[in-house]
């Protein structure tokens, strides 16, 4: 480590308590996507402390802070930071007020875009950055409550359910030429990133016709058994996945009825359907789309089956030399690296800003539990929180450090899928659909 290195890790070191204050009360004051004011606002207030400019409420609850704005034009490098987290009312941080907790270990990258914040706005070390950095806190990466999202739509609020994909939309990453990523890891320490599935979202509506239940059954449509063959349908179409796709349909009924004594009238299916490629999530959808039809046709129901673009899949990217030098020093060689072999069948609107521009990810341990678990915590906060700041600050200033080379060669050595915004725009709309149809 060079002699700015050694003051960015010692700066860190010293407000240690500070990063670790701030980290707890995220924790602790967990939001969902969209929602995020509350998160968003402690955000923005310690970006304010510092002296930096401010851009807020990008896709409802966005918020940049622009660290040597001047520099914009030779390069230009975001620090994310996601602000969601989970309803999980059952975990010992829930918040009160919105049943969430972190159970994702969002708050962990807020604290870490916070801590190199108060190092690299160092004076001398800011003034050593040949380009721009953008700490940028970014919403709703969970995808949840798509009945919630989908009236931000309808009120024009948002377009897409992704937090990234909206912020794509708007251009908040124009400017943007590489950005900078961190999740945290049940197995500890990490460079690079894999693939993982893309996926659509659906809401699969049948209507059937209500009647007396065990006065007048042969008067009504039951949609709930409708859904019920639909299911079983989606089911038998399993074995035609190939394990290589990576395929998960996960449907949930929501609404299966009002009243014990009355022929359902009315059953809803909420489902994401995954895939390792557009392809693949593509002939899942399909195949689930032709599986809900079926079960309307036998019971002679009407069916709306509503989709929605998701995320896409992420694209492998290898972790530069000079920032794996950089985290081998700092975690005391404790730390693996993902082959581009490594897929994960979850998702993340991450694979969406990877389409368009670089995205470099590490991973820091100190939790044990589950993601997404209500048994989730951190029990190291070195590891989770400061460990997470220096990795952000150090790989920032090798990435901008003399004209920004190593910055630039990342940039230029990239190509994207999409040649612009537009075109994303475009490929993501084209999974806006709504098909109806009746057997009544
Ligand atoms: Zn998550
Ligand atoms: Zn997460």
């Amino acid at each position: 480590m060079d002699s700015n290195e050694q003051l960015i890790v010692d700066a860190i070191d010293k407000r240690r308590d500070e990063i670790i204050e701030f980290a707890n009360d995220i924790y602790k004051h967990a939001e969902l996507g969209y929602k995020e004011f509350r998160t968003s606002a402690k955000f923005k207030e310690s970006m304010q402390k510092l002296g930096l400019q401010i851009e807020e409420d990008l896709a409802i609850t966005g918020v940049k802070a622009f660290l040597n704005p001047d520099r914009k034009n030779n390069f230009s490098l975001a620090l994310m930071g996601e602000l969601d987290a989970l309803r999980i009312p059952t975990h010992k941080f829930a918040y009160e007020e919105t049943k969430g907790a972190h159970c994702c270990g969002h708050h962990a990258q807020l604290a870490g875009v916070v801590g190199a914040a108060l190092a690299l706005t160092i004076p001398e070390i800011a003034d050593q950055l040949d380009g721009q950095i953008e700490f940028f806190a970014v919403p709703a990466e969970e995808y949840g409550e798509v009945e919630f999202k989908n009236k931000l739509i309808e009120e024009g609020k948002i377009k897409y359910g992704g937090g990234k994909c909206e912020l794509l939309r708007i251009g908040a990453f124009d400017d943007i030429d590489v950005a900078l990523a961190h999740h945290i890891n049940a197995k500890g320490n990490r460079i690079g990133s894999g693939s993982s599935n893309g996926f659509v979202s659906k809401v699969i509506r049948i209507i059937g016709k209500a009647s007396h239940a065990a006065g007048a059954p042969e008067e009504g449509i039951n949609a709930l058994s409708a859904a019920t063959l639909g299911l079983q349908a989606l089911g038998l179409n399993r074995e035609t996945f190939r394990d290589e796709d990576a395929v998960r349909v996960h449907p949930i009924l929501t609404k299966g009825g009002e009243l014990v004594n009355v022929v359902p009238k009315e059953a809803v299916i909420e489902t994401l359907v995954r895939g390792k490629t557009i392809e693949a999530f593509t002939d899942a959808a399909l195949k689930t789309d032709r599986s809900f039809k079926a079960g309307a046709l036998a019971l002679g129901a009407d069916y709306v089956i509503e989709t929605m673009p998701g995320y896409l899949p992420e694209i492998p990217q290898a972790f530069p030399e000079e920032l794996k030098e950089a985290f081998r020093e700092l975690t005391n060689n404790d730390f693996t690296e993902v082959n581009e072999d490594f897929h994960t069948n979850g998702s993340t609107d991450v694979g969406d800003v990877q389409h368009l521009l670089p995205v470099l990810t590490f991973n820091t341990g100190g939790m044990v539990g589950g993601l997404h678990q209500d048994n989730f915590d951190i029990v190291d906060e070195e590891t989770a929180y400061i460990l997470t700041a220096k990795m952000f600050a150090i790989s920032a200033y090798r990435l901008l450090k003399n004209n920004a080379v190593l910055g630039k060669s990342i940039k230029d050595n990239y190509e994207p899928r999409f040649k612009n915004k537009e075109e994303y725009i475009k490929f993501m709309d084209s999974f806006n659909q709504v098909e109806k149809g009746s057997y009544k």
